[in-house]
């Protein structure tokens, strides 16, 4: 039986007459590939900058590189985003929920602070 190949990033089938160095299925693999490769870089970056603010105490570049929500590194400091400070979309999501339910007990305080007579 003929080594079939698989698309590195897709897992797609490769055409039988497709060769060693044929790594993608096509330019879209091809290019997410690249950016993938790109982020490895970057990581690889951000954990010496990492390294850099433990050893120097910059709480500054610290916090910017480590997510609010579960302490782990971040890398959103890498993003194309500059608004992004968690480690993934679960911990922004989470973060999101929990500033929700701070208001709505914020809120709920004060309703019960607001001196009525319209109990319900
Ligand atoms: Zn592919
Ligand atoms: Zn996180």
């Amino acid at each position: 039986m003929a080594r079939r190949w698989h698309c590195y990033v897709c897992g797609a089938v490769l055409p039988k007459n497709a060769t060693r160095r044929r790594l993608y299925c096509g330019p879209a693999c091809r290019a997410q590939a690249y950016r993938d490769r790109q982020i490895t870089e970057r990581i690889g970056a951000l954990g010496r900058l990492l390294l850099k603010a433990v050893a120097t105490d910059n709480d500054r570049l610290l916090r910017r590189l480590l997510c609010p929500v579960c302490g782990r590194m971040t890398y959103a400091a890498g993003s194309r985003r500059r608004d992004a400070k968690y480690c993934s979309a679960r911990c922004r999501d989470r973060a999101y929920r929990r500033r929700r339910r701070q208001y709505r007990h914020v809120e709920a305080s004060e309703k019960r602070a607001v001196p009525t007579g319209t109990t319900r």
